[in-house]
């Protein structure tokens, strides 16, 4: 029996006074009683990754003994397994460890999303810490979040992280760590932002039997004396500033309209689970034909990020825009912002408090161990009785990889098929949003070690379009953007752009599209031997009148048509040939772009293509979906090549590594001129026909 709340203006868990229910903790975690607040604050430009030297120093562990223990908190993993919870957790019965009067930093992580288990001062200004592994297990160590106070302004500071246990890191590819100072948040307004020098991750000497332990080293100074700072693996997002966001929305007059704010369930620790129902009023039983939007984050406390592109989205959606409305006319929201509340309040990186990874438990029946993952199955089970669901996605953060991408699920036999498929909903993401997701890094494998996710227990249960979107905590690879981190702006932002992407994907009529995609597969073997890279011939009629009723429909609802510069002007050819490839082929929108770019009419030659084009040409991106699948099979049948070193891109691989391998293989010889570009296609189109 799932409990619901009928007033909507009372947030589930809000007492009558507008306070919000409170936050649950195991019974022996001290907590203390500060609240820890951060402001918002976007730094003015991309925060460049750290570039390593080749001379960073690797600094030894320093066993038992040798240091001082400045803090140490012991409660951690006392018991075995969770016992019970307790409302604000265990009051600290003493201060940790630390001397009056000299210049010792204090350090502090018993708050909400806290991990630190443990200081040693090495010498005056070089401390050696230790991560708290998740909650009643002996790892999973990735995620930290602690205070720092006492700090000397100016002085050469450096920390060593010494329990992680992942070999690969992106700490290896330039990620900094993120400082926020109490005092420059006061005076400056400013917020998190990267710190960090002399950054190195490697293996230590600290593993016994058979255990390898790596540290993260580096080197930083406090910016002022006296301040009270913090450091973090990813921007902090508690389960607390959940709440806040939540009440906001409930007291809303307008959002609370149409976001309904319910319980799912409560987790093992007794806090709330919540699930959000998003759409707009109804009349008649116009509703039904309405499909369901699934989203789902946080089942893994330590990915924050998640959290900011729920964030991004949640905004987006409950906005007041002519986009959101037309959302909310034509789906039905169904969205679980935070599956892992009990993870979120204490630190872990990835576990519940059943100590286990909640992503693998998506088949378990076991109701009272994982409860909001069996609820979150029971809720998509119920809302499938009544209506199809579009869309299911499980939100990530990437640990290894750059750029933002999605997992998906594909049958091999479904390659060919001319049905709604999986690859398109990322590919119309990718030219959304190029400088950050990347659909090269997409994958569509059913890994037998993934039976037990979300994204593959939903897919097998009938929604094709199941995805866990993977959001790297450090930063893009792609166009101007490459070399950055991603701020919470640009976490946001994916929120914003996985809006335009369903847009894009079924609005205004999502029949249209179904037979836009069916046709597609007859479109790819007619019409490829015409010669549509010759500029006399007349693609201005590509488009179709859905095209133009879909930005009649916009205009309509006051979408702003904003002055271009060149990267704006880019975004929109790629989002113009998304409407366009209802009834046009991508080949066409090559040379659209190409047309666009150079209205001459010159020979364009290939070097002095813009890097974003490049981009988009060297990901694909031009094609529809139908007809990259072709292009796989046409280098199977071998051939000669117009253009030499011109490969034929190749989605289906067998391996990973062979995938990658081909991916950077992908680009074109920057000799070749757009008409032998051409040739190539029409090659490896008409290779396809038979
Ligand atoms: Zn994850």
């Amino acid at each position: 029996m799932v409990p619901h709340l009928h007033a909507p203006q009372n947030l589930p868990g809000l007492s009558s006074a507008g306070q919000l229910s409170l936050v649950h903790w195991p019974h022996q975690c001290e907590v203390i009683r500060d609240r820890i607040e951060h402001i918002d604050w976007t730094p003015p430009r991309p925060e460049p990754l750290y570039t390593p030297m080749g001379l960073e120093m690797k600094p030894s562990y320093q066993p038992a003994g040798e240091g001082t223990v400045i803090y140490l908190t012991e409660e951690a993993n006392k018991d075995s397994g969770f016992v019970y919870s307790q409302v604000r957790g265990l009051s600290p019965s003493k201060q940790i460890l630390h001397q009056n009067g000299d210049n010792t930093l204090i350090f502090e992580a018993r708050f909400e999303s806290g991990n630190l288990q443990k200081v040693v001062k090495v010498n005056e200004f070089e401390y050696q810490l230790t991560l708290r592994t998740d909650l009643y297990t002996s790892k999973y160590t990735q995620w930290y979040y602690f205070q720092v106070s006492n700090t000397q302004a100016g002085m050469p500071y450096r920390f060593t992280i010494v329990n992680f246990t992942k070999p690969d890191s992106l700490y290896k590819r330039g990620m900094r760590p993120l400082l926020y100072s109490e005092a420059d948040a006061k005076k400056h307004n400013v917020g998190w932002r990267r710190t960090g020098n002399e950054i190195k991750y490697y293996r230590n000497n600290a593993g016994q039997g058979g255990q390898q332990y790596f540290s993260l080293t580096w080197t930083f100074q406090f910016p002022h004396n006296r301040d009270t700072c913090y450091f973090a693996h990813c921007y902090p997002y508690t389960y607390s500033n959940l709440q806040e966001y939540l009440v906001a929305i409930s007291k809303d007059p307008v959002k609370s309209k149409f976001c309904k704010i319910h319980i799912l369930c409560h987790s093992l620790a007794r806090n709330i689970v919540y699930v959000l129902t998003i759409t707009n009023p109804h009349e008649g039983d116009k509703d039904t034909k309405r499909k369901a939007v699934i989203l789902t984050a946080r089942v893994h406390p330590g990915e924050t990020n998640t959290s900011w592109i729920m964030k991004g989205f949640l905004d987006y959606i409950l906005g007041n825009s002519g986009n959101a409305q037309v959302l909310r006319d034509n789906f039905v929201f169904k969205v679980v912002p935070m599956l892992n509340p009990d993870g979120v309040i204490v630190g872990n990186h990835r576990c519940s408090l059943a100590g286990q990874d909640l992503n693998r438990k998506y088949k378990s029946n076991l109701k009272e161990f994982y409860p909001s993952i069996w609820y979150t199955r029971n809720m998509i089970k119920r809302v499938m009785e009544e209506r199809d669901i579009l869309l299911y996605c499980d939100f990530h953060g990437h640990n290894r990889k750059k750029n933002v991408f999605v997992y998906g699920c594909e049958r091999k036999q479904q390659a060919k098929a001319p049905n709604l498929h999986p690859r398109v909903f990322p590919l119309l993401l990718s030219k959304i949003c190029p400088d950050k997701f990347s659909f090269p890094d997409c994958r569509f494998r059913v890994q037998k070690s993934k039976e037990g996710t979300g994204r593959v227990v939903m897919w097998k249960m009938g929604i094709s379009n199941s995805y866990t979107l993977e959001a790297s905590i450090c930063g893009s690879k792609l166009g101007q953007r490459r070399s950055t981190h991603f701020n919470t702006k640009d976490l946001e932002s994916v929120g914003h752009h996985f809006c335009d992407a369903l847009l894009d994907y079924c609005v205004p009529n999502m029949k249209e599209h179904e037979e836009m995609v069916k046709q597609q597969a007859k479109v790819n073997s007619e019409g490829l031997n015409s010669d549509v890279l010759d500029r006399d011939s007349s693609t201005q009629t590509s488009n179709s009148s859905d095209s133009c009723d879909l930005v009649a429909h916009q205009l309509k609802l006051g979408t702003k048509i904003k002055t271009k510069t060149s990267g704006e002007h880019i975004h929109r050819i790629a989002k113009d040939r998304s409407r366009e490839s209802k009834n046009t082929q991508g080949i066409e929108t090559l040379h659209k772009i190409f047309q666009e770019l150079d209205p001459v009419g010159r020979d364009l030659n290939w070097g002095t293509i813009p890097q974003p084009i490049e981009h988009f040409i060297s990901q694909n991106l031009f094609l529809p979906p139908t007809a990259l699948q072709e292009m796989c099979y046409a280098s199977e049948r071998g051939g000669v090549r117009p253009v030499s070193g011109c490969h034929p891109p190749k989605m289906e691989s067998r391996s990973r590594e062979k995938e990658e391998k081909i991916h950077h293989r992908v680009k074109l010889p920057i000799t070749a001129s757009v008409k032998q570009v051409g040739e190539c296609f029409r090659f490896w189109f008409s290779g396809s026909e038979n």
